[in-house]
């Protein structure tokens, strides 16, 4: 049987290093041809389904931020590798319960699926508690996918007001996750046209397969998972619920 990914760079603890590297210097490259700099781009290594062992030695090879998917399996992962790597800053990528604020508040530096209001209110809530304020991505379904976590592009204007001026969230940006297997320029243009008119620096968009492009269109947070840790087991990442 041939070996998955995952296996290899077990098997090649030196290679884990130099794909980070790798993708590092591909972000250099696209930041040359966009005229941007480096440093304004901030690599969001997507480790979900990708097990302790894996993480340790991305975390040897001097990453320090990840994102997770869900606030359960982040908080199964991350206690123990956080004690050990202090200065890791945790992302969550994926949706949110408004259920699970009080974990995403206290485990998460950055949330960048934040899609409805009573989620804001209930990030607003736990943060005053818990005397910690993550900054926060609003994300927005740019494809209208009935499926996918996202607020509907006509609200997105009115949820990043509410989020800001009534929650009084530290809202820095947005976030989307393009449909799957159609170009994605157009929702990179739209996210930054949003974006712009509510004078948000950040932008959360490109993955493993687009995230060159997603600089060009100004991305500041490209989010890579494949790219980095290689295949997720394909069963497992299938019963990924949306949130
Ligand atoms: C899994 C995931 C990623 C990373 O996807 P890859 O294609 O593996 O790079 C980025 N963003 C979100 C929201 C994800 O769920």
């Amino acid at each position: 049987m041939p070996r998955t990914s995952i296996e290899d760079a077990v098997a090649r603890p030196a290679g884990l290093a130099e794909t980070i590297a790798r993708v590092r210097a591909e972000i250099s490259n696209a930041c040359q041809g966009a005229q941007r700099d480096p440093v304004s781009v901030t690599l969001v290594a997507a480790s979900k389904l990708v097990v302790a062992d894996l993480l340790v030695q991305a975390l040897g090879a001097g990453h320090r931020i990840y994102g997770e998917n869900r606030v359960q399996e982040a908080r199964q992962k991350w206690p123990a590798l956080k004690a050990r790597y202090p200065d890791v800053e945790l992302h969550l990528l994926g949706g949110l319960q408004t259920n699970k604020a009080r974990d995403a508040v206290l485990l998460f530096d950055v949330i960048h699926s934040l899609d409805r209001e009573p989620l804001a209110a209930a990030l607003a809530r736990q943060s005053a508690q818990h005397g910690r304020r993550p900054r926060v991505f609003v994300q927005v379904n740019t494809g209208g996918e009935p499926q996918k976590s996202g607020t509907p592009v006509p609200d997105a204007d009115r949820l990043i007001a509410v989020a800001r001026e009534q929650h009084g969230l530290d809202v820095v940006g947005l976030m989307c996750v393009p449909p799957a297997g159609a170009p994605p320029e157009a929702h990179f243009t739209l996210l930054a046209e949003i974006a712009a008119r509510n004078a948000l620096s950040s932008l959360s968009m490109g993955m493993s397969g687009d995230y060159a492009l997603a600089i060009e269109y100004g991305a500041t947070h490209v989010r890579v998972g494949t790219g980095i840790f290689g295949g997720r087991p394909a069963q497992r990442a299938r019963e990924l619920p949306k949130r």
